[in-house]
């Protein structure tokens, strides 16, 4: 048989078909071959009778890799479809596929000597056997009599090893090796499942999505309108049904309470997939999956790629999530992926937000999505009331500070009655730059065009790009001046203010800082929940899901952050983040508010998401996505060149702009294209430059491809060039 290898290289020049000879191999299976002399690692993606090369010269495939066949039909037909849609190299999406570890073998099962009797004879025959003073060894044969089958590590430790060692010399207990599981999270708390009964709404919603087996459904249902529970009822009769489920969320801060609530109701069925995971985890995680163990896989965006066979229903909450697209090689839209394997699968997809993506609301709006609504809290609670400042004002009051009045009120309020409060500010660090006050220097980053943030805690200044770290200055380096300005105020200078405002209050912070280690966001938010704290201060991570029943003030600092920004997405994540922040607030019994500062309170996107009126703000942005001709009326792409030599991007990219102009000239479908630098010029070190198009919504694939070749006749090794679709951010 003649077998088709993608070889374990990712560079252009072999990103094709390499033929091997081999038998009785399984398309899909990870394979050891020859290649370039050196022994590699491949992946057999097709399998034919005949070559089109030179049978004799075509060398045998060396050995199999896994005992298992790694990639399933449907994946690999998945990694079709996204290596042309994205214009990727195969081999880059079929490594998504698998645990990076398992490439180069570095991951492998756990192995432990397990302890059982050998004997079936009746505990008082077996003890008759043994000598009256052999304690230990008396001991453990009761203690295996009674817990049957134990770990040798945890007899051992109880009983000593001579007690085993002589047992098994007489052959009445045996020891095996057995595959142990690595679990991630092993230690969170589970409760008993609460399950509620469904109300009105929901029960509409489950039977609407369970009506249409390969239906694509859009939920859209206010915060806390009981998502969650439809999610969970969809899953438990899917999985009743014999198959196998996917449920995606956004944010790896937020898979430990999904995995919770998923563990309390379906237990060892559930495995979880993320990067934040141990090596071995991951690995075992997704051996469950593979092997059926696991029926129902949760995680951030990669879980899409779960290694599950038949599968019944693939969930997508917050589905307007950016996390969602992959904006680094290999680039991809989860949610286009989620779609393509729901139909290989002939599963049904819901995907799931209280503010969806303008494309999917205009999508379910013209019959592409059904659309299924749950306009209500549960128990009809009231949305929050939403109370804008203008913050100019509040500066021509004399209020030079981060908190106005209003707010400092409400807060005192919510304190006063022992509850809780989250304020939110998507700028973390201490402020956002150091200014000198006599000759203006600005310290920025070596390595971007990017100025530096202050980090008060650690004494540093950070480059958020690069992650660079320098040393605070005492004084300015250009004028020796000691006197500076700082920029935007941080979260961790809003905590230190809280903390001189109120002493006695606890606070705790969550942003990209205080989450470094896996399990810290658990933590924070755990405390939280506890009540170990009366406020939490953090970035767009405090932002989603979470459900703390306490929390009755949400704060919103600087509501107009992301609005002024030139992206045409800008508007649209803006109200996106300020309803689900506002969604935090009033969740139980007690009413909640929410205090939104702002410098241009009658923006239309702040007034609609003060009244978190969806529909409202849909309606007027996509009335101006239309008159623009933005998407979902057309499609942006963006080429993009990196590299080192800035001279080297630009020479490219000029080539490549006349080769471009030319297809423009005869081709309608581009309404526009430019050619530009980025918004950031620098990063890390290289240059960026780009080529923005927008192509009109119909008939993109036929111009897509003209592009894609284009960017593939590029000449220059150091400059690379990539193309995104619709990108999320043009920075
Ligand atoms: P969403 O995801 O839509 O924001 P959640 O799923 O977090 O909302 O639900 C909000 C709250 O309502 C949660 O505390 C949840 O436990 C509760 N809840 C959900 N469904 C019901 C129900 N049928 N009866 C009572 N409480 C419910
Ligand atoms: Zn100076
Ligand atoms: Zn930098």
């Amino acid at each position: 048989m003649i077998y088709s290898v993608i070889v374990d290289v990712s560079a252009s020049e072999v990103d094709r078909i390499f033929d091997y000879k081999g038998e009785g191999y399984k398309v899909g299976a990870r394979v050891l071959v020859n290649f370039a002399n050196r022994n590699t690692e491949g992946y057999i993606v097709g399998e034919k009778e005949t070559s089109d090369y030179d049978e004799s010269k075509l060398k045998q495939i060396i050995r199999p890799l896994d005992d298992f066949c790694a990639i399933s039909e449907d994946l690999l037909k998945l990694s079709d479809f996204m290596r042309k849609e994205y214009h990727l190299r195969w081999v880059d999406v079929l490594r998504l596929f698998i645990p990076a570890e398992m490439r180069g073998n570095r991951v492998r099962s756990l192995y432990r000597q397990q302890v059982r009797l050998a004997v079936q004879d009746s505990l008082d025959v077996i003890l008759d056997g043994l000598k009256p003073n052999a304690t230990a060894q008396r001991d453990l044969v009761t203690y295996l009599y009674l817990n049957g089958a134990s770990l040798a590590e945890t007899v051992n430790a109880e009983f000593g090893n001579s007690a085993l060692r002589a047992l098994k010399q007489k052959g009445i207990v045996e020891t095996q090796d057995i595959v142990v599981r690595r679990t991630p999270y092993k230690g969170i708390q589970l409760n008993a499942p609460v399950k509620h009964k469904l109300l009105e709404a929901q029960q509409k919603a489950v039977d609407a999505a369970l009506a249409d087996r390969t239906g694509k459904f859009l939920l859209h249902g206010v915060t806390g309108s009981g998502k969650t529970e439809v999610y969970m009822t969809v899953i438990e009769r899917i999985v009743a049904e014999g198959k196998t489920c996917i449920m995606l969320v956004p944010e790896i801060s937020l898979t430990p309470a999904a995995l919770k609530q998923l563990r309390e109701r379906f237990g060892d069925r559930v495995a979880l997939l993320h990067s934040g995971l141990s090596v071995g985890e991951r690995y075992d995680e997704w051996l469950r999956l593979k092997n059926g163990e696991a029926q129902i896989a949760v995680g951030a965006r990669s879980a899409v790629f779960a290694p599950l066979t038949n599968i019944g229903a693939i969930i997508v909450d917050e589905e307007h999530d950016s996390s969602y697209i992959s904006d680094f090689n290999p680039r991809y839209n989860t949610i286009d992926v989620a779609a393509f394997r729901a139909e290989q699968n002939g599963a049904l997809l819901l995907l799931g937000s209280a503010t969806p993506s303008l494309g999917s609301y205009y999508a379910a709006k013209h019959g592409k999505l059904k659309l299924i609504e749950m306009p209500e809290r549960i128990n009809k609670q009231p949305l929050p009331k939403v109370e804008i400042v203008d913050m100019s004002l509040e500066t021509r009051r004399g209020n030079k500070g981060i908190f106005s009045a209003l707010l400092k009120q409400r807060l005192a309020e919510t304190l006063e009655a022992g509850n809780q409060a989250m304020l939110f500010l998507n700028r973390r660090g201490y402020s956002s730059f150091l200014m000198c006050t006599k000759c203006g220097y600005v310290a920025e980053c070596k390595n971007c065009s990017a100025t530096l943030t202050v980090h008060r805690d650690d004494k540093l200044l950070k480059c958020h790009y690069c992650g660079a770290a320098y040393y605070l200055l005492d004084v300015c380096p250009n004028c020796h001046s000691a006197s500076f300005r700082q920029g935007r105020v941080g979260t961790q200078q809003v905590v230190d203010l809280l903390r001189a405002m109120y002493p006695d209050v606890k606070v705790l912070r969550m942003d990209a800082d205080t989450t470094q280690t896996k399990e810290s966001h658990g933590k924070i938010l755990q405390a939280f929940a506890d009540g170990e704290a009366q406020i939490l201060v953090g970035t767009q991570m405090i932002a989603k899901g979470h459900d703390f029943p306490k929390v009755t003030l949400v704060g919103i600092l600087d509501g107009d952050q992301s609005l002024h920004n030139e992206d045409y997405v800008a508007t649209e994540r803006t109200f996106q983040l300020i309803t689900q922040v506002a969604g935090r607030s009033g969740r139980d019994k007690d009413k909640g508010t929410v205090v939104l500062q702002t410098y241009t309170p009658k923006h239309y996107c702040l007034q609609y998401a003060a009244r978190q009126d969806y529909v409202g703000f849909y309606n007027y942005e996509i009335n101006i996505r239309q008159s623009a001709c933005f998407p979902p009326f057309s499609e942006i792409v963006r080429i993009l060149y990196v590299g080192e030599k800035k001279q080297d991007c630009i020479d490219e990219l000029t080539e490549q702009y006349a080769a471009l102009t030319e297809i423009k000239a005869n081709n309608p479908n581009i309404l526009f294209m430019d050619k530009m630098r980025c918004r950031m010029e620098r990063i890390e070190n290289k240059f960026r430059y780009q080529i923005l198009f927008k192509l009109s919504a119909e008939g993109t694939d036929d111009v897509i491809r003209q592009i894609y070749a284009v960017c593939d006749a590029k000449k220059r090794r150091d400059v690379s060039v990539s193309v995104e679709r619709n990108p999320q951010n043009l920075s």
